[in-house]
């Protein structure tokens, strides 16, 4: 992926979760695209560091931070340490997320617990932290024409009901209303809040759904364009959200996901 040096150039972005899969992804392309990334981690410390290097060695600017993202002081401590390490931040992307799957009548409330705390609270946290340094920094035009950018990572489950998910599917409708509420409230402050919900995309965290011809060939029956996303395709679209080409865009979710929301049972009928 080519884009300009100069898309993103001396914007300080944070990525969360950002030692692999998607949010590592982003971070590559934001870095391509010029900004400062940081790479936050929370069981990842050895990828993490990897990644950086990586960054570097090509030119781009990156560090390495450590937070659990679903812990208030940590997330506090992450964000000191970026201010003093790149100053401020313009680009926010909440991505870090997990799954901890069950039936629903044996779903345990510590399973609840972690995966809203992490999915749905760990991004209140980080966004709400972003948005304070957005409102006291301000627009800086020759940056960007925005206060600051947060990109929330959701999923096609913020609308498709998943049985044996529902505490995923439940962090992921509650991003989409968090997104919207923040963006109507902070847009007069020229602060811009999107989601991104990917369909079906090869990371780790969904690993049994496509690593086997069968499992794959299930999944496909899904997706009416015929593949399994990369984490790439969703690397571009951050690119875009981060960018001022997307101005105009404010409090909408982008679903990048070869058609998976177009309901493709339906297409032989219904
Ligand atoms: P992944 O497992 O590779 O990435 C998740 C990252 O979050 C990991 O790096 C993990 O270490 C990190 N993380 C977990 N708990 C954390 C915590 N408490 N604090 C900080 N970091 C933490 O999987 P992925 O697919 O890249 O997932 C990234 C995001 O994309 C998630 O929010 C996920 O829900 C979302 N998503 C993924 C898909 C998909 O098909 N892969 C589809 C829709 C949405």
């Amino acid at each position: 992926m080519s884009y300009s040096p100069y898309l993103l150039k001396g914007q300080k972005a944070l990525i969360t979760g950002a030692s692999s899969g998607i949010g590592e992804a982003a971070a590559r392309h934001l870095a391509k695209a010029g900004a400062s990334v940081v790479i936050n981690y929370h069981s990842g410390k050895e990828a993490a560091e990897k990644i950086v290097g990586e960054i570097r060695a090509e030119g781009g600017e990156a560090i390495a931070i450590e937070a659990n993202v679903a812990k208030e002081e940590e997330v506090l401590k992450m964000f000191t340490e970026m201010y003093r390490q790149f100053g401020t931040i313009d680009i926010l992307v909440n991505n870090a997320g997990l799954q901890k799957d069950a039936a629903f009548v044996d779903m345990t409330l510590e399973e609840w617990n972690l995966v809203i705390g992490v999915n749905l609270t760990g991004q209140f946290l980080c966004a709400r932290e972003a948005a304070k340094e957005f409102l006291r920094r301000g627009v800086k035009p020759d940056i960007s024409c925005s206060a600051g950018k947060i990109i929330c990572m959701s999923s096609v489950h913020q609308i498709i009901p998943w049985a044996g998910h529902v505490n995923y599917a439940t962090s992921k409708g509650g991003i989409d209303m968090m997104m919207k509420s923040i963006a109507q409230e902070l847009a007069p402050q020229k602060i811009r809040v999107n989601s991104i919900a990917p369909g079906a995309i090869k990371t780790p965290i969904n690993k049994d759904a496509w690593s086997t011809p069968e499992a794959e060939a299930k999944l496909l029956k899904l997706i009416p364009s015929g593949r399994v996303g990369e984490p790439d395709d969703i690397g571009k679209a951050v690119v875009w959200l981060a960018s001022d080409d997307s101005d105009y865009v404010n409090g909408e979710t982008l679903f990048v996901d070869g058609g998976m929301t177009l309901y493709p049972g339906f297409a032989t009928g219904g």
